[in-house]
């Protein structure tokens, strides 16, 4: 590997994320070969320079980059957990032991989800501990679409799917979908079902729509996030 910036490795090796470790490094807290280091560009190598981080002497290994599909169950919050609800994460704890004793010694990667799901709402969420990564697939830039799966109680007409069409205002933004659209009636399941894609992923855009056009929601599922769809195999995670 060569040369690194001092806040990218400490973000890498799971220190902090890189705006803490540059604070980290700021305080004085960061040792490079014996001395400190005030300066986040500076360039190390974590398999050659001895790095201390508040006393601790930081791995050589940097932990591996995961990229992680879940199928997220209802009643897990895609934050950090609280006592009401578990979080989302706390679902790879068995995966993160086995990968522990497999690569004995590397720091364990530390995960979080790139975009949120409501603690409702199941289907596809990907987990990673690659912040660029994460930043390049959530930036506005990125332009990339979600389908969601929304099953509604009570009948659904056109009038709601132009409704549901010509958008809402969600924290003081127009929004409006990329498409709706009534799915045919399936036999095993009673309710209707829409397909929705939306591209803004604001603050329960999709619920918002569909309460807006005066329908209720019964459950709303994630089932692509760009180009990439949740597999028909993938359960639920337990
Ligand atoms: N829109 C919502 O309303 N909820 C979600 O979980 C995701 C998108």
């Amino acid at each position: 590997d060569p040369p690194q910036r001092l806040s990218k490795v400490l973000a890498a090796a799971g220190v902090a994320s890189r705006r803490s470790s540059e604070e980290l490094i700021f305080g004085g807290k960061v040792t490079v070969n014996g001395s400190v280091c005030n300066t986040p560009q500076t360039r190390v190598d974590p398999a050659k320079d001895i790095i201390y981080v508040n006393g601790n002497r930081l791995p050589k290994k940097q932990p591996p980059k995961v990229y992680l599909a879940l199928n997220k169950p209802k009643g897990y919050i895609c934050s950090s957990g609280d006592k009401e609800s578990k979080s989302v994460l706390s679902l790879f704890d068995d995966y993160l032991k086995i990968l522990d004793k497999r690569n004995s010694g590397v720091p364990k990667p530390r995960l979080f989800t790139v975009g949120r799901l409501d603690v409702a709402t199941t289907g596809l969420i990907i987990v990673t501990n690659d912040g660029d990564f994460a930043q390049q697939i959530s930036h506005p830039s990125a332009n990339l679409s979600k389908e969601y799966i929304a099953v509604i109680d009570g009948d659904v007409n056109k009038r709601h799917l132009i409704a549901i069409n010509d958008g809402t205002v969600i924290e003081g933004v127009h929004c409006t979908p990329d498409s709706v659209e009534l799915l045919p009636r399936q036999p095993d399941i009673p309710r209707p079902r829409l397909r929705i894609v939306v591209h803004e992923g604001r603050k329960h855009e999709v619920r918002e729509l569909v309460k807006n056009a005066g329908l209720e929601i019964h459950s709303l599922k994630r089932v692509r996030i760009g180009g990439f769809r949740l597999p028909s195999d993938l359960g639920e995670a337990h």
